[in-house]
């Protein structure tokens, strides 16, 4: 999927820039997650393009999921505190 390489480069990018570690999330993971209730299941993947909570009936598609939720990882990972 073009869209997904384009946003993992640029997020890339960003953590290289920032002299940070490369922050790694698993697409295929975050694209299960509600990014409304937190609800993960495969079954919230019905095609391949669309998400559809089964907790909360949340839809959308499914490469916006993905993304919201690879950014959301990513800045909560950012925010943690470091040792
Ligand atoms: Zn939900």
């Amino acid at each position: 999927d073009a869209g997904w390489g384009v946003f993992l480069t640029i997020l890339h990018a960003k953590a290289e820039s920032a002299g940070r570690e490369v922050i790694a999330v698993d697409p295929r993971n975050t694209s299960r997650t509600c990014p409304e209730c937190g609800h993960v299941s495969k079954e919230n993947r019905p095609t391949q393009e669309t998400f559809l909570c089964q907790s909360c009936g949340h839809t959308a598609h499914a490469d916006t999921v993905g993304a919201l939720n690879v950014l959301r990882a990513g800045l909560a990972r950012r925010n943690a505190p470091t040792a």
